[in-house]
């Protein structure tokens, strides 16, 4: 028996897309979807999630809603292939959400490790909101509203994975086999699970504004990469460096290739001679950082010009955005009746039930 492959993932439109998600998932879900080994693909733009942590910022969610989508579509992900949709449009997401809330506990939220290193980095301290605090839960529902069986996503999303299975396991348990319990699909290079910001802080993230974003022009590229954290220790060019925790070194692992040292730095067969040379002492940061900037521009220019080719059509991409999310509510509205079924909450088209309550109070027809 062959199952079903359904791919769901998505991102939070709280800023254009960057290096990160690029290397994350972006790249991921594009390879996937031309493999043809997925029979449904939805990606979400979550826009409800992003009003947990911008509840005072609609305008900002609004605004980085086409950004998204332009940089979905820069990537390679096709309409014809994949759903992309917006997550506010999918009422039976909260219904789904809401349901979720009973089978999850306080005490288990708060172990998120994810939820925790957020919530320090929004200095929410004892304000944190409710929506913000539950948004595990939300991602449950989006993930099995789709019956996805596989979620490419960065490590910093695995404690939701792990939360959403153990979501379906429990109503599955509760209410009867409903749910689909998904897999997370990790980027296969270690430096591409968690790509670090160009400060060198752990993660690249759009509320940090550590970002090379796959937008940005030539010049904004070059700048960025010029002014990267590197090894501090590292202060002439004779002292022996650090490649671990570099960030420059992070980034050549995320993206470089043996053709991109024989087109650009055709001294060093590869990465790893590079590296050797760093970590003796006598390369420079500069050195390093300008063969980074020829392999970035390889990479994000094609992206960026195809970025331009899209925005010349911006009502065509809210169009495609609309028809998407019509697809996706459908397959939501589907899942969310047979949930409502196990759950006991379908009245009116039981024809059991009612048959049974006449009964019950003696009347035969
Ligand atoms: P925010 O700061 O608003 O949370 P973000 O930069 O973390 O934004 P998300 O929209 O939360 O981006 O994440 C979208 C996807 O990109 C997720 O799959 C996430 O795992 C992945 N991702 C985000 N940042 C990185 C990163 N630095 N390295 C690898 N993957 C990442
Ligand atoms: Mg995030």
């Amino acid at each position: 028996m062959s199952m079903t492959k359904i791919i769901l993932t998505g991102d939070r439109p709280t800023g254009r897309l960057h290096v990160g998600h690029y290397v994350g998932s972006l790249k991921r879900r594009v390879e996937l979807q031309n493999s043809g080994d997925f029979d449904e693909i939805y990606i979400m733009i979550a826009d409800a999630q992003a009003l947990t942590d911008n509840m005072d910022n609609p305008e900002k969610i609004r605004q980085n809603i086409i950004e998204v989508a332009l940089d979905y579509l820069a990537c390679g992900l096709d309409p014809q292939k994949s759903v992309m949709f917006i997550q506010s449009q999918i009422p039976e997401l909260c219904e789904m959400s809401f349901y979720y809330m009973n089978l999850v506990t306080v005490a288990r939220l708060k172990r998120n490790p994810t939820v925790k290193t957020e919530i320090q980095m929004r200095n929410f301290e004892e304000r944190i909101p409710v929506g913000f605090f539950t948004y595990p839960i939300s991602q449950a529902a989006d993930i099995t509203a789709f019956k996805a069986t596989t979620v490419p996503v960065g490590e910093d999303q695995a404690p939701m994975i792990e939360q959403t299975r153990e979501i379906v396991h429990r109503f599955n348990y509760v209410y009867g086999e409903t749910l689909v319990e998904p897999n997370i699909l990790l980027p296969d290079n270690a430096a591409c699970m968690r790509l670090p910001g160009t400060d060198g802080k752990a993660k690249m993230s759009k509320s940090l504004g550590n970002c090379i974003y796959l937008s940005d022009t030539e010049e904004e590229i070059h700048k960025k990469i010029m002014s990267m954290y590197t090894d501090p220790t590292h202060l002439r060019v004779e002292d022996p460096g650090h490649v671990e925790g570099n960030p420059v070194f992070i980034y050549l692992d995320a993206f470089s290739t043996d053709e991109h040292f024989s087109k650009y730095l055709p001294e060093y067969k590869n990465l790893d001679e590079l590296k050797a040379h760093y970590t003796r002492g006598g390369l420079g940061d500069v050195k390093v950082k300008r063969f980074l900037n020829n392999v970035l521009q390889e990479v994000l220019r094609p992206i960026r010009e195809r970025r331009a080719e899209f925005a010349k059509d911006i009502p065509a991409v809210y169009k495609m955005l609309q028809e998407g999310s019509i697809i996706a509510r459908k397959k939501a509205s589907a899942t969310l009746e047979e949930m409502k079924q196990a759950m006991k909450i379908n009245y009116f088209d039981d024809k059991d039930l009612i048959e049974s309550q006449s009964q019950k109070f003696g009347q035969n027809n």
